[in-house]
């Protein structure tokens, strides 16, 4: 923080009087810059008020240019599923629990589900939960708990859709009837995009008799894709987005309360729009549907599909399988870039840490690819195998923790002041100004070096406004709906905090002052840049919704 700066600021300040913008009188802007004058004696915590135990700990630890912007997703597994595993995760950094539904049973989901909820509540926590899909796709069906089958160069296997309880050897099950339509001899059969490779040799009705010929392991419920000359082979057969499963997950997922679906192998925006209305008609909005773009029709329909969406997932495990892998790191850098622009939170998965499913310690190139991706601003990274059934799952949050934050600190002193201007997304006039607003709040804070953004929201959309132009200084969105906090989770830079708001915001801001003094988290000289689009009761369509910029000196 530069003093100089922060002692031109006018303690004691007055607001300037609302003014009026454009035609618009609904709308009213306020900038003042004044010292808070916090009571003595403090005010008491109410029961409501919620700070993750997590951020609260880094604050008092490392100040708030400490406070690490990127956030983190664990995919939890066989290897990080007992309570004190999460918890061990939850300490170190996750703000997502994933739940991957291609494996283990409802029931065990539920476990997990239970145990994230339990430490919320019990510890201090504000883990949010995604559920994600298992998607319309070609699959290895599980065969049996403890059976990772290694396949041998030039053994024959067959690929069958009969069903065993257990498969006899060299005999792999497949999860649709009609997987081997329009294969013929001599074409490719690549699992999990890579992971080994066989070459049909007979079909046989609709199995496929097949010799390996680049060996490797078959995990369970490894994925399927056919190539011939070197590109995918296209079928006739379309698997439906959401197959019958993954409604009953869905609604397993709603009944059991995750935050999030995260939808798989979406094709196009109506995937998106129909799970929304869904979730819309049954009242159930504060579910969000992030897309994960993992296919070649998901990359043609990009831009419909992130508008449609609440969030997206770049999926490169997939998404490696369907185009040329050299084109990853471009393609990534477009997604995060666009979703950016429309405002929409991005995950970067998939084969982050991958080495360290085995091994204690990642590649050089592994840090250097999360690196290039918090160098890009994603909002989050995440662990799939790494922590599911990796051996060294904490250590692998570890990793991420400290290369975002190593990384996000070099972007910071790199750019200095500027934040990242966007192109104007809203087109009404209210919107364009809350846009104009935390654009402008951001400009202030990075040119003020004020030590932190508060940001009073009733859904979060001012608080992912503020974030989506990556502004130094951590933003705290205070909050008193508990959903629209989980979603905040998955914003960069933003610190959800929960308690109930008036409509003043005078008061609101001498409550949070207060709260976060009393708890060790600010003090006296610190500069707090406050925006605010209360009043935040009133319903979005009611008049006179104030908007202000405020600079506040801890007293
Ligand atoms: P998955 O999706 O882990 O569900 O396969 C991620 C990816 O494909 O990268
Ligand atoms: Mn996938």
């Amino acid at each position: 923080m530069a003093p100089s700066l922060l002692s031109s600021l006018t303690p004691n300040g007055a607001f300037s009087p609302p003014r009026r913008i454009g035609s618009n009188p609904r709308v009213r802007v306020r900038i003042g810059v004044r010292s808070s004058s916090l009571p003595a004696d403090l005010a008491p915590i109410p029961s409501r008020f919620a700070f993750d135990a997590v951020s609260e700990a880094e604050l008092k630890e490392k100040g708030f240019m400490g406070l690490r912007k990127t956030k983190l997703v664990c995919t939890v597994g066989p290897a990080c599923c007992s309570d004190s595993d999460l918890e061990r995760l939850a300490r170190g950094g996750m703000s997502v629990a994933r739940l991957n539904m291609c494996h283990n049973t409802r029931e065990w989901h539920r476990g997990v589900i239970r145990a994230v909820k339990k430490l919320n509540q019990e510890k201090g926590f504000c883990l949010s939960l995604m559920m994600d899909t298992e998607g319309g796709q070609l699959i290895m069906v599980d065969h049996g708990s403890s059976s990772t089958v290694k396949a041998e160069d030039g053994s024959e296997w067959l690929f069958t859709t009969n069903k065993f309880e257990n498969s006899p050897p060299f005999t792999i099950q497949i999860n649709f009837e009609g997987f081997s339509e329009g294969i013929i001899e001599g074409d490719e059969l690549v699992i999990d995009g890579g992971m080994a490779t066989f070459e049909v040799v007979e079909k046989v009705g609709n199995d496929l008799r097949c010799k390996c010929t680049d060996p490797g392991l078959l995990l369970p419920r490894a994925k399927l894709s056919f190539w011939r000359n070197g590109e995918l082979v296209n079928r006739n057969f379309v698997l439906p987005t959401l197959s019958t499963k993954d409604w009953a997950d869905i609604e397993f997922g709603i009944g059991e309360g995750v935050d999030c679906i995260a939808v798989s192998l979406v094709k196009d925006d109506k995937d998106i729009k129909y799970l929304k209305n869904y979730l819309s008609r049954r009242s159930l909005d504060y579910v969000k549907v992030f897309a994960k773009i993992e296919s070649l029709e998901s990359l043609r329909n990009l831009k419909d599909i992130v508008e449609a969406s609440d969030g997206i997932m770049v999926a490169r495990g997939d998404l490696g399988v369907q185009i040329p892998i050299e084109q990853i790191p471009a393609i990534q850098q477009e997604i995060t870039h666009l979703c950016r622009q429309l405002n929409k939170p991005v995950i970067i998965a998939s084969h982050l840490l991958e080495s360290m499913v085995e091994y204690p310690t990642p590649t050089r190139a592994e840090v250097a690819d999360v690196s290039e991706a918090v160098r890009q601003y994603t909002d989050a990274l995440m662990l799939s195998a790494e922590s599911a059934i990796g051996s060294h799952a904490e250590k692998a949050l570890s990793i991420l923790r400290m290369s975002s934050g190593r990384m996000e600190m070099w972007t910071r002193e790199e750019n200095r002041q500027s934040v990242l201007s966007q192109d104007q997304l809203s087109v009404s006039l209210p919107d364009r100004i809350a846009e104009q607003i935390c654009f402008c709040a951001g400009e202030m804070a990075n040119n003020l070096c004020v030590d932190a953004i508060f940001v009073f929201t009733k859904h979060g959309h001012m608080a992912s406004l503020l974030s989506r132009n990556r502004p130094n200084p951590p933003i705290f969105a205070f909050t008193d709906d508990a959903n629209a906090r989980k979603n905040m989770n998955l914003y960069w830079g933003v610190f959800p905090l929960e308690l109930p708001l008036s409509n003043d915001i005078g008061d609101n801001i001498k409550q949070t002052m207060s709260l976060m003094k009393s708890r060790g988290t600010l003090k006296s000289g610190d500069v707090v840049l406050v925006v605010s689009d209360s009043d935040l009761n009133r319903p979005c369509a009611a008049p006179s919704v104030f908007q202000s910029i405020q600079v506040r000196t801890v007293s």
